[in-house]
């Protein structure tokens, strides 16, 4: 059995390699840059006011000035400003030729086409052409995975069309003669399939596009068909039951069959101990716990990171500093655990009511999962620990 850690540094090694694709940039949410992105414009792209105000010579400052017309933003003064004289004008408006400053609307008393400044000369309320962007320079970086404030950027420098890694495609295939899809009721002894559907939320929200194959039942021939046909149409397969050490868990056995080398099979984790990894000239292979919560928290902490990584970022899975709010125990150490916690006000962390890997509704209300490394068998209270936000 390896630690967590090792099962880290193993899967790191791999990753599907995907080809960049240009994209329209309204579609690359969430997507992660393949290239720099550089401005085609100065922005500001000319000198603006930053205020609504009166834009005149600074020496004017003390005087009565004469309004020669009103600009609203998207149109130029018709002439220049001279002594004397000034120009109304709107947030955003080009600032007028010969003038160098503006004073806002709430610094002025206006009366019969003239206006005088009863503020405090303070600064110029003038955007100065290129103060926040000069052509050619280096607006968003590839690798970075990509947020609104991003599109706003791309749409500001005109970078309609962006370079981003192709999803990597990711199957699902769940095993087990127990399983029902959820449009159906449970008959004796049955229960819904919910790793399949969670799996397929966890890769959507990775970045990943899922393609589903269905329940295999838990025998050798038709979960070989199955897992063959995703090996050859999809960069990594996860499978879920059927790797633990029950009469009918044939996983391990049916990934060695379809031509997967396992590289590890039992990490020591808790929950997620059966997890197991392999690897197919033509995929990368999963096989996850059977149990929702083990399913789910090791996709977390392995599958997530490899689609990162495959789509170009190496962020995105970083473990959090907390404190925790209460004393924790336990009594076997030899695992490392992966804790389910709730969030306070104040940022401590604390465990949620948890019932063990078939808990799947002790999740939703979960912020993260702390890490209790392996020979931790008390933490206390105030002391700091590492959660991985879920
Ligand atoms: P296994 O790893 O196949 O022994 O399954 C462990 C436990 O997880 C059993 O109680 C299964 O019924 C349950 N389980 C397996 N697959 C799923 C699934 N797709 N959805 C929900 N529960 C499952
Ligand atoms: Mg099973």
């Amino acid at each position: 059995m390896i630690t967590y850690e090792e099962a880290h540094t193993i899967t790191k090694q791999y990753k599907p390699e995907k080809d960049i694709e240009f994209i329209p940039f309204m579609d690359s949410l969430a997507r992660v840059l393949a290239e720099d992105i550089k401005s085609d414009i100065d922005m500001p792209p000319f000198n603006k006011t930053a205020v609504d105000g009166y834009a005149c010579r600074r020496v004017d400052l003390g005087r009565e000035l004469i309004i020669n017309e009103v600009v609203p933003a998207g149109q130029v003064a018709s002439g220049p400003v001279t002594e004397g004289r000034c120009v109304k004008i709107m947030t955003g408006a080009a600032m007028p030729e010969g003038t160098d400053w503006v004073f806002m609307v709430e610094d002025a008393e206006e009366q019969d086409g003239r206006v005088r400044f009863t503020g405090k000369a303070g600064k110029d309320n003038i955007a100065k052409l290129g103060e926040d962007i000069r052509v050619g320079d280096t607006v968003l970086k590839a690798g970075k995975i990509i947020v609104p404030q991003d599109i706003a950027v791309m749409a500001t420098v005109g970078a309609v069309m962006v370079a981003v890694k192709q999803r990597p495609v990711v199957g699902v295939i769940s095993t087990g003669n127990e399983l029902v899809e959820p449009r159906h009721k449970p008959g004796p002894a049955q229960i819904r399939n919910s790793n399949a559907c969670q799996l397929i939320a966890q890769v959507t929200r990775a970045g990943g596009k899922a393609v589903y194959y269905g329940i295999a039942p838990d025998d050798e021939e038709p979960t070989l068909n199955m897992l063959s046909k995703a090996i050859k149409e999809c960069d990594i397969v996860l499978l879920t039951g059927g790797v633990s050490m029950g009469d009918y868990d044939e996983v391990p056995a049916v990934m060695k069959k379809a031509g997967v080398q396992i590289l590890f099979d039992r990490i020591a984790v808790q929950p997620g101990k059966p997890t197991t990894f392999g690897v197919h000239d033509e995929a990368l292979i999963f096989g996850l716990p059977g149990n929702p919560v083990s399913s789910f928290i090791q996709f977390e902490m392995l599958v997530r990171p490899m689609i990162m990584r495959a789509m170009g970022a190496d962020t995105g899975c970083e473990f959090r500093k907390h404190k925790l709010a209460g004393n924790f125990t336990r009594r076997r150490t030899r695992r490392l655990a992966w804790v389910p916690v709730l969030i306070n006000d104040d940022e401590t962390v604390v465990p949620v009511e948890y019932h063990g890997s078939a808990h799947i509704n002790a999740l939703p209300g979960a912020y993260g999962v702390m890490k209790v490394p392996i020979g931790v068998g008390e933490i206390k209270k105030g002391e700091i620990v590492d959660v991985r936000q879920i």
